[in-house]
């Protein structure tokens, strides 16, 4: 698979072609671990009607039956007690067929989404958010690595792939210090020996670091603030946000069009990350089947 050009002249980071890529590559392996009797489980626990959640608990569903793998929805209802999602949780843990657990955030004000996390098993993490894992990621050592962040480091190692370097020793700047995308994909890229610099919103002026940059992965949160001519010539830019315009549209935190005629590379809002990180999280749960299941497909 190769990136094509945007119109602009920058390659386009086509994260749903990439994504296509993934998928198909985890169910061959899936369809190797059927044959040796294992189906690797996945189990989707929704709680209330949050509309945008029901949507993407629907996808994720429906991409875990594409590849082979099986799936289990929990839909709760909004006023469900902590106690009854936390003996659900310890069932899941508990059930030798799952080998993911993904909690649906946001969850409802009443429940405390810390205690949440941290009752899924460390082993069944498969968004990679509970502390174990991101200490895992932190210390350089194996766990499961947030869905997004992953996507985006298998965006950038095909493109620097595609174009013939290497990512190591390049100067990224990551915009956002969330928990569940800017801090596990700045540890990503120092993985990959990036020379990392975070910005975030009491950073006094982010452009003048993204103008340094060889590689920007905006996940502000804010539409359309990387602007063209903050941009590094030949820049790789992967864009996390994701916006509803008011005339329904979408867009990023990158202004696509100006940003691809200086880009070298740059991924679209939609069809960008977002396709990404559901294929990350059936690559998630297939490594996570694959470690807790190893004993049992080769005594
Ligand atoms: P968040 O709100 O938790 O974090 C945003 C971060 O950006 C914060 O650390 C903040 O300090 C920083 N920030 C805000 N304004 C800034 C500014 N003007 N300059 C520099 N830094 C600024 O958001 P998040 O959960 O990390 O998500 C970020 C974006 O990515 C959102 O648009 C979200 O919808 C999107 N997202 C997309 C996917 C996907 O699959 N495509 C997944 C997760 C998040």
């Amino acid at each position: 698979m190769q990136f094509e050009p945007t119109a602009g002249g920058a390659l386009k980071i086509d994260g749903r072609r990439t994504a296509k890529d993934v998928r198909a590559r985890i169910k061959t392996d899936v369809s190797a671990l059927l044959a040796d009797g294992i189906q690797p489980g996945l189990a989707v626990v929704l709680v209330g009607e949050d509309p945008a959640s029901a949507i993407y608990v629907r996808n994720k569903i429906r991409a875990c039956e594409r590849a082979g793998i099986r799936s289990v929805a929990h839909r709760l209802s909004a006023d469900t007690s902590a106690d009854a999602l936390m003996s659900l949780l310890d069932d899941l843990n508990a059930d030798p067929t799952i080998d993911g657990i993904l909690v649906q955030l946001p969850l409802p004000d009443h429940l405390d989404t810390d205690a949440v996390i941290a009752k899924v098993r460390q082993d069944k993490d498969v968004d990679g958010f509970a502390l174990g894992n991101l200490g895992a990621l932190t210390a350089g050592q194996p766990g499961l690595v947030a869905c997004t962040p992953a996507g985006v480091m298998e965006m950038l190692g095909r493109y620097f792939a595609q174009i013939g370097e290497s990512m190591s020793g390049k100067h990224a700047v990551v915009i956002g210090r969330s928990v569940t995308v800017g801090k596990p994909m700045a540890l990503l890229l120092l993985q990959a020996n990036c020379t990392v610099t975070v910005c975030h919103s009491r950073t006094p002026d982010t452009a003048a670091h993204v103008r340094r940059a060889d590689i920007v992965v905006a996940a502000a949160g804010r539409p359309e603030l990387v602007k063209a001519d903050w941009l590094k010539p030949g820049a790789a830019v992967i864009d996390v946000g994701i916006h509803r315009r008011e005339d329904g549209s979408l867009c990023g935190d990158v202004e696509f069009e100006p940003a691809t005629q200086v880009a070298g590379g740059i991924s679209p809002v939609p069809g960008g990350v977002g396709p990404m990180t559901i294929a990350m999280l059936l690559d998630n749960t297939l490594v996570a089947c694959r470690r807790r299941r190893r004993d049992v497909a080769h005594p």
